[in-house]
């Protein structure tokens, strides 16, 4: 019995993952095609300078637009978000039909803890017909957000032929990191709506993690010279978004000479604002907000969001 199952073995293809690659980066240089850092990199330098370089051919290249333009590209599906601040981890494994195999996300480098925002599963044919995996649930199937970074699938023929296959499977999911910010789970839940396509809360979310990483800021700066309750009844009352990214933040920033936020971000930050405004008061817009919109509105809250996070320690610096 011992050799019938070595030679069956030696001659089935070999079952499991085959490989696998974990990519982060915010777009690609635009000369070249050289991928760019993740933004949590590369957001920083661009932030000081108003560009990055391309680690391979030297070109200084717009972030913003370039992550933009390339999450744009694939507006209709998650991978677009690869580009603005997700990460994406893709397999090939061998499946032989009717086997249950589980993959922890964790073992390939994706962060414990992270947010998996979408799955795909793409059959590479076989040598007997085409092998799919389908995803495996309890009773009561939960949404992606609460099953953890664990893929508990089931692979089944794809077509006609013989029920016992063997078939490879590209798979792929799209991820979110792990964040201590208190303003992070907002960021997390708008990329979750995008992923859905459910435009409308996206950018209501897109713009609370905006406002949430920013007003903190300027609170502790007026915080210096004006009483508590004075500055958290301002904040509260009458300053609002718009005047605050506007008006008091560049001048802040201005004083404390950090660079201002880059004017598309903070323009396409406005144009959020007013189709958020439209969402939250008149309701009529819901339909209305286009992939496009969505996509521009959630690039420019992930990095403004890390912008944010690049002036923070300097705003709790001591006075002078
Ligand atoms: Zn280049």
């Amino acid at each position: 019995m011992g050799e019938t199952n070595q030679t069956h073995a030696a001659k089935a293809p070999a079952l499991g993952v085959k490989w696998a690659h974990t990519r982060e980066s915010s777009g690609s240089c635009p000369k070249c095609q050289y991928r760019l850092p993740r933004l949590l990199d590369s957001g920083p330098p661009y932030f000081r300078d108003g560009f990055v370089v391309c680690e391979k051919c030297k070109e200084r290249v717009d972030l913003w637009q370039a992550a933009l333009d390339h999450a744009k590209m694939l507006k209709e599906t998650a991978w677009a978000l690869e580009w603005i601040g997700a990460g994406n981890t893709a397999f090939l494994v061998s499946m032989k039909a009717g086997d249950y195999c589980e993959i922890e996300l964790t073992e390939h480098a994706v962060p414990a803890n992270a947010r998996i925002l979408s799955t795909n599963f793409t059959s590479q044919g076989g040598p007997n017909g085409a092998v799919t995996a389908l995803e495996w649930h309890g009773n009561t199937p939960q949404p992606r957000r609460n099953q953890g970074t664990k893929l508990r699938l089931w692979a089944i023929p794809l077509g006609d032929g013989a029920a016992s296959r063997i078939g490879d499977v590209a798979i792929s999911a799209v991820w979110l990191r792990p964040d201590d910010s208190a303003a992070w789970p907002y960021l997390v839940s708008a990329f979750e709506s995008v992923a859905e396509k459910d435009y409308a809360p996206a950018l209501v979310f897109a713009q609370s993690a905006v406002e949430a990483s920013m007003m903190p800021l300027i609170s502790d700066r007026f915080g210096r010279h004006a009483s508590a309750e004075r500055v958290k009844n301002f904040m509260k009352g009458a300053l609002t978004y718009g005047y605050a990214l506007n008006v008091v933040l560049p001048y802040i920033c201005a004083e404390l000479k950090l660079p201002k936020i880059p004017d598309p971000i903070r323009g396409a930050l406005n144009k959020m604002r007013d189709e958020r405004n439209d969402i939250i008061h008149e309701g009529s817009r819901r339909a209305g907000i286009t992939a496009d919109d969505a996509i521009e509105g959630l690039c420019a809250a992930a990095f403004g969001f890390e912008y944010m996070r690049f002036i923070a320690p300097s705003f709790s610096r001591p006075n002078e």
